[in-house]
Order: C-alpha cells, then sequence, then structure tokens
C-alpha cells in the first residue's frame, strides 16, 4: 500500500501536489510513500506558526514534560509497526529498526526530565551589592534537517531537546524516510503540546534549501552528508543563525597484537558491515598491527563471508539493502575505483548481480592512504586493511584524515588505551569496542570535517537550544 503524505502545519495537515516517491529499496516495484515537494510559501507558513507557538509553549514546563514523555510512551508501544515501517522505507533490519525506536523512545523520555532541570547560577559579583545571574532561554524557531539512515532517532535528538529548553521546531526530514517522520509527526501531534510546536514540512532539496535560506529561523541543526552540512552552515553563516551540522566520517578501528582477536573480529564486523554500513560511525579503515594483520584478515573474511545479507523484514538478517539506487550506484562505483586501482578484495560478490538496492558486503585487503575509501565516506559495506607497525603508526595512520567522527582501539594495553582517549583526533573514541553504537544520553559529535557547532545529545543539547543570558542587580 502506498502512503500518500502531507506537510503538517500549525496543528493541521497541509496537503500538497506530490512531487517525490520512495519505493522499498528490498523490492523496488513497490512505491512505499509519496510526498510533495514543499517550497518557499508552505516554509514560511510553517515558520510563521513555529513563531507563533512559542509563547503557548513557554508557559509551562510540566505541560512540556509530560507530552515528552508521552511521546516516548507511544514511541515504545509503536516500536514493531514503526520497526517494519522503516525497513519497507529504508531496508534497515527490523532488529535495527525496532532498537532505533526504542532509543527515540528513550530520547524523548530523557528530555522530558530535562525541561524540569532547566537550572541557572549565581555568581559572587566582584562589586559589593551586585549580584550575578545567569540563565538559560529559548533560542527561538529550530529548523531541523534530518537524514534517512536514522530516520527516527536523528529527529528525536534534535526535536526533543528543542521542545524541552521550549523552543519551537520547523522539521524538514529526508525525502527517504518521509512515512516514519508522518509516525512520528502524528505521536507528537496527539502529545498535547500547542498546535505549532513542531511542523513538519516534506521535500527534498528544494525543501532543504528553502528551510535553511528564506526561513525565519533562529537556529538550525542540520544532520547528513559533507556537502549539504558546508552548503547549509555557510547560508546560516552569512543570515546570523546559530546552526550545528554533523556529517560524516571516514573512521578507523585500530587492532593491536596484544588485543583479544575474537573480539576485535567481531568489533570490526559490526562497526564496517552491520546497517550495511550506512551509519556516520561505520569503519572504514581497519588498521591492523602486522603482527596479527594475517590472522585477523582471514578470519575477518571468513565472517564476512557468513553475513546473512537479504530481507530486512527477517529477524535473521544481519544486512540489508543500501536505501536508494541512486546510493547503490554511488557505492558500486567506489568498489570499481578500487578494483581500478588494483585493490585485493578478500570478499566479494557472493551473488552474481545483486537485486534491487542489495550489494555485498566487500572487504578489501590492501588499503592505502591515498585510495578513495581512505579518503571520503562510501556509506556502503564496504571496508578495507591498512598494516601497520606499532601503536604509534597506527594512531597517525587512524588521525591522517580530514573527518574525525569517532575512531576505535582493541587493546590489552591499558597505557595505549588512555593514550588513545586523549590523542585520537575524534570527537568519540571507542576502546575494545565498535566505532558505532553510542550512548543516547551522552554528548554526541566529531571533530575537522565531520561536525561544526555545539554538540547534541544528554546534557550538552542545552548549548545549541539556549541563549545564556547574564544579568546582572544592585539593591539601588
Ligand atoms: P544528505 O546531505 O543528502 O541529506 C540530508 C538532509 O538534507 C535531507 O533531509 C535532504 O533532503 C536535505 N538536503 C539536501 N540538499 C539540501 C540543501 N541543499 N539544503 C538543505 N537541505 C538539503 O544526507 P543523507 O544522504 O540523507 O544522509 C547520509 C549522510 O548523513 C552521510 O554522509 C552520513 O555520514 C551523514 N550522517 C551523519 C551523522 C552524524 O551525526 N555525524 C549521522 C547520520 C548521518
Amino acid at each position: 500500500m502506498t502512503l500518500d503524505l502531507s506537510c503538517h502545519i500549525g496543528g493541521a495537515s497541509r496537503p500538497l501536489p506530490f512531487a517525490l516517491e520512495q519505493r522499498n529499496p528490498a523490492a523496488l516495484d513497490e512505491v512505499v510513500s509519496r510526498i510533495p515537494d514543499a517550497g518557499p510559501a508552505e516554509i514560511a507558513e510553517a515558520s510563521a506558526a513555529a513563531r507563533a507557538a512559542l509563547g503557548p509553549l513557554g508557559s509551562g514546563i510540566e505541560k512540556r514534560a509530560d507530552a515528552l514523555d508521552q511521546i516516548g510512551a507511544r514511541l515504545a508501544d509503536a516500536r514493531s509497526d514503526l520497526g517494519r515501517l522503516i525497513a519497507r522505507e529504508t531496508g534497515k533490519t527490523v532488529s535495527d529498526a525496532e532498537g532505533e525506536v526504542m532509543r527515540a523512545a528513550r530520547i524523548f523520555r530523557f528530555f522530558g526530565g530535562e525541561a524540569l532541570r532547566i537550572v541557572g547560577e549565581r555568581f559572587a559579583s566582584v562589586r559589593p551589592g551586585v549580584s550575578v545571574e545567569v540563565s538559560y532561554s529559548p533560542l527561538g524557531v529550530i529548523g531541523a534537517v534530518t537524514p534517512w539512515n536514522f530516520p527516527i532517532a536523528i529527529p528525536a535528538w534534535k526535536i526533543a531537546p528543542a521542545l524541552a529548553y521550549g523552543n519551537t521546531v520547523v522539521w524538514k526530514p529526508s525525502e527517504h524516510s518521509s512515512a516514519v517522520a508522518s509516525h512520528l509527526m502524528d505521536i507528537i501531534a496527539a502529545s498535547g503540546l500547542p498546535a505549532g510546536s513542531v511542523n513538519m514540512v516534506l521535500g527534498g532539496r528544494r525543501a532543504g534549501e528553502a528551510l535553511t535560506s528564506e526561513a525565519d529561523l533562529d537556529g538550525l541543526s542540520f544532520t547528513g552528508s559533507e556537502a549539504t552540512g558546508n552548503a547549509v552552515a555557510l547560508t546560516c553563516a552569512r543570515r546570523r543563525i546559530r546552526v550545528q551540522a554533523e556529517m560524516g566520517g571516514v573512521n578507523g578501528l585500530i587492532v593491536l597484537a596484544d588485543a583479544s582477536l575474537e573480539a576485535a573480529v567481531e568489533g570490526a564486523l559490526n562497526g564496517a558491515f552491520f546497517a550495511a554500513g550506512q551509519r556516520c560511525t561505520a569503519t572504514s579503515r581497519i588498521i591492523v598491527e602486522r603482527g596479527v594483520a594475517r590472522a585477523f584478515a582471514e578470519k575477518l573474511a571468513e565472517r564476512v563471508a557468513a553475513l546473512r545479507v537479504g530481507d530486512p523484514q527477517d529477524p535473521a538478517t544481519q544486512v540489508g539493502p543500501l536505501v536508494s539506487m541512486r546510493q547503490k550506484d554511488a557505492v558500486q562505483a567506489a568498489v570499481a575505483t578500487m578494483m581500478g586501482a588494483g585493490r585485493t578484495a578478500l570478499q566479494a560478490g557472493r551473488r552474481d548481480a545483486a537485486p534491487d538496492c542489495f550489494v555485498d558486503p566487500v572487504l578489501f585487503d590492501d588499503l592505502a592512504a591515498d585510495d578513495l575509501l581512505a579518503r571520503e565516506e562510501v556509506f556502503g559495506p564496504v571496508a578495507g586493511l591498512m598494516i601497520v607497525d606499532g601503536y604509534e603508526d597506527a594512531l597517525e595512520t587512524l588521525n591522517a584524515v580530514r573527518f574525525g567522527l569517532c575512531g576505535g582501539l582493541y587493546t590489552g594495553s591499558l597505557k595505549h588505551a588512555e593514550h588513545f582517549k586523549q590523542h585520537a583526533r575524534v570527537g568519540m573514541a571507542m576502546v575494545n569496542l565498535p566505532t558505532a553504537g553510542v550512548d543516547y544520553h551522552a554528548p554526541f559529535g566529531g571533530t575537522k570535517a565531520s561536525s561544526l557547532g555545539s554538540r547534541e545529545q544528554g546534557r550538552a543539547a542545552r548549548e545549541f537550544f539556549t541563549v545564556t543570558r547574564t544579568a546582572y542587580q544592585s539593591a539601588g
């Protein structure tokens, strides 16, 4: 059944002609959803509705806290329906999708609590008789632009803190995950928040550009690719709109000779290939110490060959399809470039012609620092091994990229683990864990080309979503 979707503005559905469609990546003849491509007029309406809702939303923190808690509870109740919808619309495996829905539920509940903990500070003044108070007030109307690869958790970690701290939202979800977005929007709209607190405009690049360049906003929170994030950040800077942009990664995982080989193989398999490599925190460079390189490569290649690639609705599937033919073409082109450069695939292409948006996982044996896969985000189930001589060499290799989202180290050495946590030039350092997989209440973000602006998630979100105000008072 095809879902015909509408924008949601000022508390009401706002139908527009359909312009885009999303097909089931595991069965391309099935159209999952049809959506409009909103333009400047709808964006202006949505931002006006958000501006008008600022007063009503700001009047009660308990109401906000209750609404966020209720959204969390409803998401948890809907997890199996929503999980199946995410699998159908984006190709994410149903078990990953259900896990993501629960994560979104917990994010809403966490920020329900945070709405009641908007505390300030009182300073002793250097001037006798003067008091100094620091308080945090809402930033205002927030634009949220989100990708398809975490179609519900990423919107949750922008919308929930925005509301908790008293902001209203105009949200533009990805054109590839608008059905999931509409489901979340319905749950938000039924939560008792004032109409216009969250407005959803559907569409692709046109809608995103209109939101960034024309809407009446105070802040814009973006997650997506590096190119789009840079363009969005430049536009916001010109318009003096506060911006945060979470972008890509070319994440490295170091395996030292003193690591547990089983654990390292498991971590590399998970980080590089699960979610079909479509996580910004995925591992693409596996940096292995020479002494264990052969044993590690053999074991990992065996595990990659045994990965269950298939129907994302089947709970036994480990790797589903990519989200679209465009993404499949891009991943296949990257693999062809690597092959053209003479690189060896230890494991690739078990099926002659993978159907629909499926691609087979590929593990390259001899990745070099200037290879495409070692420099740019490929965003598919593709990774390569790089052989190094010792920890220092490994760390230098890990740090020698433009990006710095996350990085990992498998080791038995406390000394190297401690050093790595301080010197890996990344926002998130993982020791004896896969590069992907983070807690929902701790700061999330990267360094270098991976991120711009302040951190998301947990209490760190307050920095972006509030204005810090310092008030001085004398007895007069
Ligand atoms: P994308 O940049 O193509 O799209 C992201 C969003 O921006 C979508 O809603 C899209 O419609 C919108 N958009 C497209 N062009 C726009 C424009 N010119 N102006 C404004 N908005 C525009 O990214 P994607 O393919 O949806 O997502 C995958 C990317 O997201 C990967 O690069 C991945 O690494 C990144 N990502 C990063 C994080 C992180 O936190 N660092 C998390 C998840 C995904």
